[in-house]
């Protein structure tokens, strides 16, 4: 559970809790307000004693005290029952926002990968229209070399030198390739990478 879960599960404790104290000082308030109504019964139907009608009277002054003491337990009760509300109501808004944060983080994460996936797939499919564009025999060699050449099998001539091994091609070798066919597979004496001639092989 998340700590706003938490609080959310403390905060609705705490409210419960506060509205069994409400209740609790109700019926404080209806005990004594019930037993003053009787009394007032009793006076005003004027039986007992004068003494017994005087014992009467003051019981009513002191149960009006004790009742204004109760409502003003119970006001403060109510408040606190209030404050806990609204405070329940703030954090379960939170934790709705923050719910809708995640759906909108997880939708963009999915998105995301989606156009991996599509990408990947694209890729893929380049890379296979390229092996049979080339034919089985080159991708063969090509996997041999890239295998025995840590990954690179293939490196362009630059400035006469070779992009693989980084050695300077000599005479023979660029006389060579210089009269190879345009489509023959030319390699490196040195590391026997395939050479790719471009306008800045300098043959
Ligand atoms: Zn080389």
């Amino acid at each position: 559970m998340s700590s706003l879960e938490t609080a959310i599960v403390n905060a609705r404790t705490a409210a419960d809790d506060v509205q069994g104290e409400l209740g609790k000082s109700e019926q404080d308030v209806q005990l004594v307000r019930d037993r003053a109504a009787r009394n007032q019964q009793r006076l005003d139907a004027g039986q007992g004693t004068p003494k017994d009608l005087q014992a009467l009277q003051h019981e009513l002054t002191s149960l009006a005290r004790r009742q204004g003491d109760l409502e003003d337990i119970e006001i403060e009760v109510m408040e606190r029952a209030e404050s806990l509300a609204a405070k329940v109501t703030t954090l379960q808004q939170q934790h709705a926002e923050l719910a809708e944060s995640v759906d909108v983080l997880q939708r963009e994460l999915d998105e995301a990968l989606r156009t991996f996936d599509d990408e990947a797939t694209q890729v893929a499919s380049g890379r296979a229209d390229i092996v049979a564009g080339v034919g089985d025999e080159l991708v063969a060699l090509y996997e041999k070399i890239r295998l025995s050449s840590g990954g690179l099998a293939a490196a362009e001539i630059k400035h006469r030198q070779c992009g693989g091994c980084r050695l300077e091609l000599n005479n023979v070798d660029l006389n060579r390739i210089r009269i190879a066919p345009e489509d023959e597979v030319v390699r490196c004496e040195e590391c026997r990478r395939i050479m790719i001639r471009t306008g800045e092989s300098g043959l």
